[in-house]
């Protein structure tokens, strides 16, 4: 049976705070296939030298892909951000060829950066107690307008953590938003995706937090099916060893209860399937 984690961090990434060993020695322990480092690169996060930290990581993933290749396969992404909110030239500071998948996302939006210009993520809010219903309702259009624009325009593979604020704005804050009141604009770029043929990442960080919620949920996932979306991956958006692949399990049973049958993971850039 096939486990594919495509959304991992490690201590490379400002918030990571796991060792690339430590991911694989737990990827093993696990039985894992395989698992993607994808370092962030927010593009809208004021003073983050990215760049260095992600060519390190790929150096890293380079010398520790061999070692591990008969136990467990490690692939080399970057997690993407913010593409369009920051100064996005297209000219990636990285070598294309080392790349196995880019996942897009997007952590901030311009009424978090004028509210709250000193947090470029989403942890100010995160209580929920700072903001009104109202403002979280804005915030969610907002964001899912950033999100439109990357799984239209963006160069990447998968459209990650679809929705991320809820995860703070429902999950931390049980503001109690109802992402039907969403669905045009969720139907936009489920759209893009399938005309793209990008994947759409079922992100299971909620399993480690405590909050039991997929990004997206499976209400969505259905609703991606039933347009004619069949690529899927799984990403635990690990920022600590003990959080790998926490929740991939519950989500390939859902998956296969909404009818997929198939996962993806990438390799070169190149979408690979295997059976759920
Ligand atoms: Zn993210
Ligand atoms: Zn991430």
């Amino acid at each position: 049976m096939s486990v594919y984690d495509c959304h991992v961090h490690t201590a490379f990434s400002f918030d990571g705070k796991a060792k690339l060993s430590e991911h694989c020695e737990r990827a093993v322990a696990l039985g894992l296939s395989g698992f993607a480092v994808t370092e962030h690169n927010d593009y809208a996060a004021a003073g983050f030298s990215h760049g260095d930290h992600v060519r390190a990581s790929i150096a890293e993933v380079n010398r520790l892909k061999e070692q591990y290749e008969k136990r467990v396969k490690i692939f080399c992404g970057v997690e993407v951000a913010d593409i369009f909110l920051g100064s996005y030239d297209n000219t990636p500071f990285y070598e294309m060829k080392d790349i196995d998948i880019l996942l897009g996302s997007v952590h901030t939006s311009a009424l978090i950066r004028k509210y709250f210009p000193e947090s470029p993520v989403y942890t100010l809010v995160g209580n929920g107690r700072n903001v009104t219903k109202d403002f979280g309702r804005r915030l969610m259009e907002q964001y899912l307008l950033e999100v439109l624009k990357t799984a239209e325009k963006a160069e990447v593979d998968v459209i990650a953590h679809l929705t991320y604020p809820l995860r703070y704005l429902n999950g931390d804050g049980a503001l109690g938003l109802d992402i039907s009141e969403f669905s045009p604009i969720l139907d936009q770029i489920f759209s893009a995706i399938i005309k793209r043929d990008l994947s759409l990442e079922v992100n299971t960080s909620g399993y480690f937090k405590g909050w039991q919620e997929f990004m997206p949920p499976e209400a969505l996932l259905a609703r991606y099916y039933a347009l004619g979306g069949r690529n899927i991956t799984m990403g635990s958006d690990a920022h600590q060893a003990e959080a790998l692949a926490v929740g991939i399990p519950e989500a390939k049973q859902m998956l296969k209860s909404i009818g997929f049958t198939h996962g993806s993971f990438y390799q070169n850039r190149k979408r690979q399937s295997y059976l759920l």
